[in-house]
């Protein structure tokens, strides 16, 4: 048996949360995976609360990454995405099995609490930042933006790029967490509500690049602000869904918008980017965005992070 949180559905269809003594026999085939860590990301918080259709399949252990240790061979693997704790049994639990190609072994500096507490928020903002270099977005180019700074993907991106030499201007809608931005390397603070309402078709050119987690208003006032030749990737929902934007910034200013989606990377690109985020993103920066909490502190936390309560990166002991 090990411990979990475990989602279950009745049949009038109401889903509740509790944590659970799990047989080891419901694990599905593959290599098994002492959990250490697992974390909680918007998309955990969602499936937790129920508040959107993440689960696909019931009974589920919600989790969409983990970081342990293999029970075959021993060593140290991440996992990110692929569907776990959506249909696939998940990583909020003191065990998992996947598929062997859906683990990635952990750069030799990285611990498997740094490496929980990038999760996946941190690897889908190194993503971005691959992003924006492939799109040719240097440091000399001009400021880049980082929207819904202050979660999970935003603070590992401002420190990223800042590490980069990028000049790192961070827009949140917590005025409050201004000196934990500066702390992590932003140079300038853009308040949520400057780029939360009706776009214009072009604005002021403000960014050479972008990296977006709030979709909806923010992400058409971004497009419509950045530099000629610039990029913005964007990968998140917070605002909306919604991209009530125009053609112009594409049509007018060669911008380019690079989608980012974690969950379905080939091996490979996982490789490089934890690869990155071992040399790019300063230890002591990392720690500063990390919370450490118990699994049983799980469910209380989902409707934090969808109420955007949440600061930096929350890491879970799910041994604690
Ligand atoms: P967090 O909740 O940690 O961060 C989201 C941040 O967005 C909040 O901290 C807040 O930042 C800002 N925000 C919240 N509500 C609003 C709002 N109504 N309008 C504008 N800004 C808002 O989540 P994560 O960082 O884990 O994820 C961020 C987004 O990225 C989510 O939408 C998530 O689903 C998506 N995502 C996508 C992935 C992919 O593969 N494409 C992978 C991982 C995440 P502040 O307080 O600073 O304003």
């Amino acid at each position: 048996m090990f411990r979990a949180l475990l989602l279950q559905k009745d049949d009038a269809g109401s889903v509740t949360a509790a944590l659970a003594d799990v047989n080891e026999s419901m694990l599905p085939e593959g290599v098994v995976v002492d959990v250490e860590y697992s974390t909680i990301n918007y998309k955990d918080g969602l499936a937790i609360a129920n508040a959107s259709p993440i689960v696909r399949s019931w009974p589920m252990i919600p989790g969409i990454d983990f970081a342990g240790l293999r029970t075959d061979t021993g060593g140290r693997v991440v996992l990110n995405g692929w569907g776990v704790g959506e249909s696939h049994l998940g990583g909020l639990a003191q065990k998992a099995a996947v598929p062997e190609g859906w683990l990635v072994e952990l750069p030799a500096s990285l611990s498997t609490l740094q490496a929980a507490a990038i999760g996946t928020a941190g690897y889908t903002s190194m993503l971005c930042v691959l992003a924006l270099e492939a799109h040719g977005v240097t440091p000399d180019l001009g400021p880049v933006l980082v929207t819904g700074a202050a979660g999970g993907v935003g603070s590992v991106a401002v420190a990223i790029l800042a590490q980069l030499g990028y000049e790192v201007h961070a827009s949140t809608g917590r005025p409050e967490e201004a000196d934990y931005l500066h702390l992590l390397g932003a140079t300038a603070i853009v308040r949520r509500d400057e780029l939360a309402g009706p776009a214009r078709a072009l604005g002021k050119m403000r960014w050479a690049g972008a990296i977006d987690a709030v979709g909806s208003h923010t992400l058409a006032n971004v497009l419509s602000m950045t530099h000629e030749n610039g990029c913005v990737a964007a990968c998140g929902l917070a605002q909306g869904m919604d991209l009530p934007s125009s053609v112009a910034p594409f049509i007018l200013r060669g911008v380019t918008l690079a989608g980012v989606n974690s969950v379905n990377v080939v091996h490979a690109k996982r490789v490089e980017a934890w690869r990155r985020l071992a040399s790019d993103l300063p230890v002591e920066k990392l720690d500063a965005m990390t919370t450490v909490v118990p699994l049983d502190a799980v469910i209380g936390l989902a409707d934090d992070i969808l109420a955007g309560k949440v600061r930096g990166r929350i890491v879970v002991d799910v041994n604690a």
